[in-house]
C-alpha cells in the first residue's frame, strides 16, 4: 500500500512493501531543466542523498528505448538508457518521469535492485520484464523474490491513445485484440506492465493509485502541463 511520507517536510511517496525505495513529488523534485527550480533541485539533491545515507546518485539519460544498463560507481554517464540496475550500496539511482511509468524491482535475497521507465514505447518494448530478466540472469535473482513497485504515472482515465498504439501494447500481453488505427481509446499502462512483470514470474506487485493528470498537484504531467521539463522521480538504493 502507497502513502505519504517527509523527509524535512517535504512530501515522498512510498509503499510499505519496500523501505529502501520512494518516489518523490513536486515538493521533493530533483530534476528540472527549469533555471528556476535549480537551487531546489540541488538542495533537494543533497537531502535525499543524506537520506539514503549514499555517497552519490547516479541517472541515466532517458530517451524512450527499452536498454538496460548497470549502475557503476565510477561512471556517471548512461545514454540512451531506460533501465538501470542498483548492485552497489554506496549509490543511489533515479529515473525521472512526468505521465510514463516508473516500475521499482528489488530482491530482497538477492539485495539487487532497479528502475525501468516505462513510456508506451518502453512499455511497448516490455522494458519491465526485460528487467527482471537481466536480473536473473546476470545476478541470479529470482522473480519470485522480487518485489515490484507501479507508480504515479498517466492512467486510464486520463491517457487516450490511437489505435496503433493501443495494438502495439496488446501485442506486448499476448492479446490478440486490435482496433482500427484511427480509432480513439483509453489505455491503462499500470495493468499492461503489472501483466508483463507476472508472466516474467514477479508476484509482489504495488501499484500506485495516483494518476500524474489528476493529481497534477503532487506530480509532474507533460500532457496537462504543456510539455514540462520538471520531473518527478523514482529513487532506489540497497541495502
Ligand atoms: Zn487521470
Amino acid at each position: 500500500m502507497f502513502y505519504f511520507d517527509k523527509i524535512e517536510g517535504k512530501n515522498i511517496l512510498k509503499s510499505d512493501k519496500l523501505d529502501n525505495a520512494f518516489f518523490t513529488t513536486r515538493e521533493t523534485i530533483i530534476k528540472s531543466k527549469d533555471p528556476q527550480n535549480f537551487d531546489l533541485v540541488k538542495a533537494n539533491r543533497e537531502l535525499i542523498k543524506k537520506y539514503l545515507q549514499v555517497e552519490k546518485l547516479i541517472r541515466p539519460s532517458q530517451t524512450h528505448t527499452s536498454n538496460v544498463d548497470v549502475a557503476n560507481f565510477d561512471r556517471d554517464m548512461y545514454p540512451n538508457t531506460d533501465a538501470l540496475i542498483l548492485n552497489d550500496k554506496r549509490l543511489g539511482i533515479f529515473l525521472n518521469f512526468a505521465d510514463c511509468t516508473p516500475i521499482i524491482l528489488y530482491d530482497k535475497k538477492k539485495n539487487i535492485g532497479a528502475i525501468a521507465h516505462g513510456g508506451w514505447r518502453g512499455t511497448a518494448e516490455k522494458i519491465g520484464a526485460k528487467t527482471v530478466l537481466k536480473m536473473v540472469s546476470d545476478f541470479g535473482c529470482k522473480s519470485e523474490n522480487i518485489t515490484a513497485l507501479i507508480g504515479p504515472c498517466i492512467s486510464e482515465c486520463c491517457f487516450e491513445v490511437g489505435g496503433e498504439v493501443l495494438n502495439k501494447l496488446n501485442e506486448s500481453i499476448g492479446n490478440n485484440e486490435r482496433i482500427s488505427e484511427d480509432e480513439k481509446t483509453f489505455a491503462d499502462l499500470k495493468q499492461i506492465n503489472k501483466i508483463q512483470l507476472e508472466q516474467v514470474g514477479v508476484k509482489d506487485i504495488d501499484i500506485a493509485p495516483y494518476c500524474t493528470v489528476c493529481n497534477n498537484d503532487m506530480f509532474f504531467s507533460y500532457r496537462n502541463e504543456n510539455g514540462t521539463s520538471n520531473r518527478h522521480s523514482a529513487v532506489l538504493k540497497i541495502k
